[in-house]
């Protein structure tokens, strides 16, 4: 089977100066996964090394770079999860891991528990032999000055509403030549969030979802909003239905839009490797690969998907 893969950035009101290096950003997280899928790896190895890419990467909210909750902490959310086996494994909350979907994906193989949070998060990577990291590692100053911002505005609350404070998320999802597909995303939530907060990103079905049957998802956007639709479900079960990937991200943001008012994007790939991504937010940084195994990278802009 060919493979294919799809990664996001985040899709919201993206910071005109940050565009150069999100785009090149997700590209670089394309080609690694890319790479893995074209040497014969698995779905799951392609979208595990896409994303903790793009968590090493401090342009991007997740891992370092993380946008700061109120008390100016950076709690992490990821998951990633097995197309195959329906496996998954998912972190939230945990504090001082760069990586957090490696994480993750040492959950999913240990096959005990499924999701782990906060302290146990933290405890369980120290066993498997996980660096722990400072908070300090994690940080960037323009996340430290965005925080300062918004501490003086003492009522702010992230609503979802859109604002010059991009939501960020990075996500991929791939289809590799044994027909496997898996998803996986990771975030630091939304800026300013109180502590303990998690999002839609580490629940199964709402931030990703992948079974070999119907298809893999990744989303980003409001969490409180996606977690109502279960979003990246709501995707792979239309393709399921039948949809193309492309039919089926249009469908899951519309379905999105429709119930809830929120906003987010969501990138899709199908049984039959087909790739494609919506957004309602004014923007959505994205990286794919061509028919011709060519990597296209670009901050899209608008409110539809589009072909791919
Ligand atoms: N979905 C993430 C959250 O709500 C943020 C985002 O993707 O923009 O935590």
């Amino acid at each position: 089977m060919k493979p294919a893969l799809i990664v996001h950035g985040d899709a919201w009101e993206i910071e005109e100066e940050s565009h150069v290096e999100r785009v090149a950003g997700v590209r670089a997280a394309a080609e690694a996964g890319w790479a893995l899928l074209t040497a014969g790896g698995s779905a799951l190895d392609a979208v595990e090394r896409a994303v903790a890419l793009m968590e090493d990467n401090p342009v991007l909210n997740a891992g370092v770079g993380s946008a700061l909750n109120r008390e100016g902490e950076i709690e992490l959310d990821a998951i990633i999860m097995d197309g195959r086996t329906l496996a998954l494994g998912a972190v939230a909350a945990v504090r001082g891991i760069t990586n957090p979907v490696k994480l993750a994906r040492l959950i999913m193989e240990d096959a005990v528990h499924s999701l782990l949070v906060g302290e146990g998060a933290r405890r369980f990577a120290e066993l498997k032999g996980m660096r722990l990291c400072a908070q300090a590692e994690l940080t960037v100053s323009r996340e430290v000055e965005r925080f300062r911002r918004l501490q003086e505005r003492a009522s702010y609350h992230p609503t979802g509403q859109l604002s010059p404070d991009p939501m960020d998320t990075v996500g991929a999802v791939a289809l590799d030549s044994a027909g496997n597909v898996a998803a996986a995303t990771s975030t630091g939530g939304v800026h300013f969030k109180m502590p303990g907060r998690v999002g839609d990103s580490p629940l199964v079905g709402s931030g990703a979802y992948a079974d070999n049957l119907a298809g893999a998802a990744a989303t980003t956007g409001h969490g409180e909003s996606i977690m109502r639709v279960v979003l990246a479900k709501t995707a792979t079960d239309a393709a399921e239905r039948g949809m193309s990937a492309q039919e089926a991200a249009e469908y899951a943001i519309r379905v999105l839009h429709e119930r809830t008012g929120g906003f987010g994007g969501i990138i899709v790939v199908d049984p039959h490797g087909r790739v494609g991504y919506a957004y309602n937010t004014p923007q959505m940084a994205i990286a794919w690969v061509g028919e011709d195994g060519s990597i296209h990278a670009e901050i899209a802009q608008q409110a539809a998907g589009k072909d791919v």
